[in-house]
């Protein structure tokens, strides 16, 4: 494909071309066109079973459809504890546990629609009372562990929540303070590990809980627009906004594991994201159960060597995880990724923030394939626009949209309809035709909001993106987070990515300073690679560096260095966060805010 325009910054890395046969494993999307046009939902409704009796249910589909076949003993859930302990669960296992699980809801007078919250690590009870409320037709909502007191209360609250499902431990510094504030939680259920302790009251324990199940438990019929899931994301301000999800959205995860993810039968997938966020459940429980493979779990948090020792030990065939974890990786270098045996690896995926081209390369150097980038959020429930196994990638795009999925790029009018931007490379809003099924059905409470997210046909994701000539969506920015200076729109991530090229530069992010002349000036905070020192040479010299790819229009002004960079929990960068301190402006809302900042103060 030629075109006369001017090749963007991000547009000048090399393309990752695929040679589909030489790949060890059929790819499911071997024809992305064909794929397209031969799509469409009902058909893919074939992969799933359905009900007995009609209906759509998603634990129906992840674990009791598997639980009496060939699948039986097959290994579901491999669990590696923090201390190294293992538990593995075959589906009929995970089956008949999630659905004494949801017996025992019942037991307890908890009925269909009734919030089930989650404040678990990554246990195997998670996995169980997640599944189990859902074949119960109870709404489930994962808390992050790591949240405190203000944000559970928060959402229990809005949410309605009439279960909690938590340890001892997190009851004890987090719950039981704020429990007065919660007067619909009605049963509270507490995962004990060795001895028990006394008991706080009002709370019971995991097997006492389930001791009144029975193992025969028959899942109701599930309409697929019954509400399952109720994600929590936060809003840059004010209350956090609850996305609302159906049973339907199965039938999201499983095309895009069979299309984003290429499961195959035979596949470990480890998906390192936490279930107290939307990745974590669609992808950590719901797309790999549904596709029978061997789902891998693992309690502990990000540990570099520990994340290649289980690669390798566990022989993951598909892994899918985060910018955050695979710069922290790069800023080990590869070769601390060296004298591992990575040969099983078959297909690697990343989501959540933009993916820089250099962590695409640093897939294919450390590990032998790149990582394929792929974009969605809460709403949509599941993968949007995707790399695919088999179709050549271009490092610092997302990919194209999934088969079932149409994409376009918008510009919002004064009457408030949407035109599509038909120019290839024109920046616009992200949209996406509605009727997806995952899609997210309200914001809990919050008619207006939602409303406010559609325009005609089109839900508005509120990211910027261009859209090449073959179709490929390249990110640009959040709309918050887009700069504008001198007349020109800049788009953070291109800045960001061009700063990662150099080689001091672990990590970078970049926001809109105030300036009289221009607007707004590029503003770039940098972590620096183990073995260098913030300097003025080294400054200028990034500065450089930046102005000769960027130009000196969108090339950052300034530059501060920093230990670390503010980011939620779930590891996106919180711009906006940087933002606010610079200017002295309030912060927001926080409840997500991970790791801080802090200035090294070792540059003038
Ligand atoms: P959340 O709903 O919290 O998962 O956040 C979704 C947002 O994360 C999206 O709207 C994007 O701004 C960002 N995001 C997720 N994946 C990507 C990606 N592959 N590239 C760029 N941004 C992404």
């Amino acid at each position: 494909m030629t075109s006369l325009r001017e090749r963007t910054v991000l547009e000048s890395w090399p393309r990752i071309r695929k040679r589909p046969e030489e790949l060890p494993v059929r790819p499911h999307l071997l024809d992305y066109e064909a794929t397209r046009a031969a799509f469409s939902w009902e058909a893919a409704r074939a992969g799933l079973t359905g009900l007995p009796g009609g209906g759509l249910n998603i634990a129906f589909e992840a674990v009791h459809r598997h639980a009496h076949g060939a699948r039986a003993s097959k290994t579901a859930l491999r669990w590696i504890g923090k201390d190294g302990s293992r538990r593995e669960l075959s589906y009929a296992e995970l089956s008949a546990e999630a659905l004494r699980f949801a017996s025992a809801l019942r037991a307890h007078a908890v009925t269909e629609g009734e919030r089930v919250f989650l404040l678990l690590g990554r246990v195997p009870e998670l996995y169980v009372a997640m599944l189990g409320s859902l074949s119960a037709k109870c709404v489930v909502s994962p808390l992050f562990s790591a949240f405190g007191p203000e944000p559970i209360a928060t959402r229990i609250r809005m949410g309605e929540g009439a279960v909690l499902v938590t340890t001892p431990e997190l009851y004890r510094r987090r719950v039981e303070a704020i429990r007065a504030q919660l007067p619909s939680l009605r049963l509270v259920i507490l995962v004990e590990r060795g001895e028990t302790r006394e008991r706080p009251p009002g709370t019971i324990g995991w097997s006492e809980f389930s001791a009144r199940g029975e193992g025969a438990f028959a899942v109701p019929p599930t309409d697929p627009e019954d509400l399952a899931l109720l994600h929590f994301t936060s809003g840059t301000t004010g209350r956090p906004k609850g996305a609302m999800h159906v049973h339907a959205a199965v039938l999201t995860h499983y095309v895009t594991g069979l299309y984003a993810l290429d499961l195959h039968e035979e596949d470990i997938f480890w998906c390192t994201a936490d279930p107290g966020w939307v990745t974590g459940t669609s992808y950590g429980v719901i797309a790999p159960l549904v596709h029978g493979v061997t789902n891998l779990v693992v309690e502990a948090e990000f540990d570099a060597q520990l994340w290649y020792r289980i690669l390798q030990d566990e022989k993951v065939t598909v892994w899918y995880t985060a910018p955050t974890a695979i710069r922290m990786m790069m800023k080990l270098g590869a070769e601390a990724a060296k004298g591992y045996d990575f040969s099983r690896l078959r297909f690697s995926a990343s989501v959540g923030e933009p993916l820089n081209p250099e962590g695409v390369m640093f897939g294919l150097e450390a590990f032998g394939r790149p990582f394929h980038d792929n974009w969605w959020q809460t709403e949509t429930g599941g993968i949007m626009i995707a790399n695919f196994a088999a179709t050549d990638v271009k490092p610092g795009s997302m990919g194209r949209p999934l088969p079932g999925i149409e994409a376009a790029i918008v510009r919002r009018e004064a009457d408030g309809t949407v035109r599509v931007v038909d120019e290839p490379m024109v920046e616009g809003e992200l949209a996406l035709k509605k009727g997806w099924p995952s899609m997210f059905r309200g914001y809990l409470g919050e008619e207006e909001r939602y409303r406010k997210c559609f325009a005609g046909d089109w839900y508005l994701t509120g990211d910027l993106a261009k859209k090449d000539e073959e179709g490929y969506f390249w990110f640009v920015g959040r709309a918050d987070d887009v700069i504008k200076s001198a007349g020109h729109l800049i788009g953070p991530f291109e800045v960001e990515s061009a700063l990662m090229e150099h080689p001091a530069v672990a990590e970078a992010a970049v926001i809109g300073k105030p300036d009289p002349i221009a607007g707004e000036v590029v503003k770039a905070f940098v972590v620096l690679r183990p073995g260098f020192r913030a300097s003025e040479e080294l400054r200028r010299d990034v500065l450089g560096h930046a102005r000769k790819r960027l130009g000196p229009v969108v090339a950052p002004k300034e530059i501060d260095f920093r230990d670390g960079l503010p980011r939620t929990r779930s590891g996106k960068i919180m711009r906006r966060l940087l933002k606010a301190r610079e200017l002295g402006l309030p912060e927001g809302d926080l409840s997500t805010l991970e790791s801080d900042e802090r200035p090294t103060g070792a540059a003038p």
